[in-house]
Parts: structure tokens; sequence; C-alpha cells
């Protein structure tokens, strides 16, 4: 049995050596042929030279480097269409997700004769307050606004074989949202414990920018939702319109003089529907920004290099 392992990179110089000595060391200990296939995300570091220095010491080292960066949800999609394997890992490259459990998520596959073995966090050591909190509200978020129910507290990190492999290859769509199309593809799909471990070395390179982005692409990608909700705030507004009106009538007709004709209720009223509309405006936004990227049909990534593959560019 083959296993490819794929590893986006972005900026990984300080924890590379260490990643690149332990995937080694756990992969050489399995019985299995194994390649590292790793996808520089357009780095700025050296994270490019020294990729390409373990390559050229070793076969089982692949390398995609992209032309720019193009993001981590692309940066795996590369590694996933390049890679060889009967089964393939998808890992961080910054060691969160310990390589020691590879063999025993093997073995959970073997064992559950599964499709896809997922990683779930147990523990989470070594992360601020800010970034646990807003996890756990947005996958509670994504699974009330979606159709489908995701696992929660779980990441990229996951086992997949080759039939859920060859089946994500046939999606046409750009906007990936990973996690969310693996467990929406169905299949046996396991679930495996694990602590999730303080960052090797280096910083996290998941800006607030592009947790935002990525969050948007699961909840715009996977739900109809925001939009049922620009219609429930209309009527909702149309009939606090409606109170109003009456109240306004109200106070004409049996309180003579009382309404004083002021700009209060004028004003109140003009915001509350130009903050909804500009509200469900934005969301129908969001969509037909996709629309726009998908019909352009531009690619996700574009590589400049190609290391130990059959081609290599
Ligand atoms: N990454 C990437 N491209 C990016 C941002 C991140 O390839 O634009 C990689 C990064 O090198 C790491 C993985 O994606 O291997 C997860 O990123 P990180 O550990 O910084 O995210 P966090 O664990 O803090 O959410
Ligand atoms: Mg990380």
């Amino acid at each position: 049995m083959n296993v490819s392992v794929v590893i986006p990179c972005y900026n990984e110089e300080d924890v590379l050596p260490e990643s690149y000595r332990r995937f080694t060391q756990v992969m050489s200990s399995t019985s299995y042929e194994y390649e590292l296939l790793f996808v520089n995300d357009g780095s700025k570091d050296r994270t490019e030279s020294l990729l390409l220095s373990f390559a050229e010491q070793d076969k089982h080292v692949k390398v995609l480097s992209f032309s720019r960066n193009f993001g981590h949800q692309n940066a795996v999609t590369a590694g996933l269409q390049h890679c060889s394997g009967d089964i393939t890992v998808i890992i961080d490259a910054d060691l969160q997700d310990p390589p020691e459990v590879i063999p025993q998520m093997i073995e959970t596959y073997l064992r559950e004769k599964s499709n896809v073995v997922y990683a779930v966090r147990n523990k989470r050591e070594g992360e601020s307050f800010g970034k646990l909190l807003t996890a756990k509200v947005y996958y509670r978020m994504l699974n009330y606004l979606s159709d489908y129910t995701f696992p929660v507290d779980t990441g990229d990190f996951r086992l997949i074989d080759r039939k859920v492999l060859d089946t994500f290859k046939r999606f046409p769509e750009k906007h990936k949202y990973l996690r969310g199309l693996f467990s929406w593809m169905g299949f046996k799909q396991t679930p495996f414990y694990y602590d999730r471990h303080e960052r090797a070395a280096g910083k996290t390179k998941y800006s607030i920018r592009k947790m935002f982005a990525l969050a948007s692409i699961g909840i715009f990608g996977f739900s109809k939702k925001p939009l049922k909700l620009a219609i429930s705030l209309g009527t909702l507004s149309i009939f606090i319109a409606i109170i109003i009106a009456l109240w306004i009538f109200y106070n004409i007709f049996f309180c003579a003089g009382s309404v004083v004709p002021g700009w209060a209720s004028t004003i109140i009223t003009i915001l509350f529907l130009g903050g909804i509309q500009l509200f469900t405006i934005g969301i129908l936004g969001e969509y037909i920004g996709n629309i726009f990227d998908e019909t352009k049909n531009r690619p996700e990534y574009i590589i400049d290099k190609m290391i130990n593959f059959d081609t290599d560019k």
C-alpha cells in the first residue's frame, strides 16, 4: 500500500527541518511505501530552498511550489491533485497535528474499512482563548445554517482513500471548504480522537482575514439560509412599519394634536429599512461574488516548480 502525505507550507522555515525529520521517522517506521508531498504556497522565506534540499537527498519528498500565495485550501487541493498514494493523509506542516498518530489512523482505516478517517481534537494546546471561542461558535453556527451536519472540532487533518480522492478530483468548484466537502461526500467516515499540540515553531499563518475568508466560504458554500434570512428580515420590517403606521393613525384620529409631526419616527424608519436593505444586499453580494469567481473559471493555483514528480517542471 502506498501512502501519500500532503503538507501545505507557507513561511514555515522555522519548523520545516523538524517536521521533515518527524514525518520521515514516522513514515519509515511503517511497512508502507510513502511520499511526502510538500506544497510551498508562495512562501517568502527559505521554505522553498529547504524543501528543495530535502527533495534532493530524499526521493520520498515531492515538492510543488506555487507562483505566489494562493492560500491553504488551494495548497491542499494541489497536493491532492498530484499525489499518487492508495491512501492520502492531509496534515499541517507545523506539527500541531502530531505525525506520530498517522500509523494509528491507518490502522483505524484498515480495521473499520472506512473511506475517511477524520481527526477530532480532544484537546487544543497553546491556542488563544479567542481562537478557541470563535472556532467553537463558528462550527456550531455552520451546523445550524447548513442542511448537512458536519462533525465539530475537526480540521483538515484526515486520511482519505482513493475512492474519495477520485471523487474529490471530479469537483469543479473553486471556492473549496475542504473539511466540509469531505464530510458532505458521505462514504464511510470514522472519527479518530487526538490531542492537538502547540505549534512546534513559528507563528500562525492564518491571519484574521484568512480566517474570515475560510469561514465565509464554509457558510456561503454550504448554506442558503442567509438568503432566506433576507426574506425574514424584510417581512419583519414590513410588520413593524404597519404597527408604527397604525399607532400614528390612532394618535391622529383619537388623540388630536398629541403627535408632533416629528422627524424621529421618519428617521428611525429610514435607518431601519436602510440597514435591512444594505444587509441583504451584502448577503446577495457574497453569493454573486462566488458565482462571479466560479464563472471566470481561473485556476485555483499556479505551479511554478515540480520536483521529484515523473514530469518535473
Ligand atoms: N498555510 C498555507 N497557506 C496559507 C496559510 C497557511 O499553506 O496561506 C499552511 C501552513 O503552513 C500550515 C497550515 O496551512 O501548514 C495551517 O496553517 P496554520 O498552522 O498557520 O493555521 P492554524 O493552525 O494557526 O489555524
Ligand atoms: Mg497550525
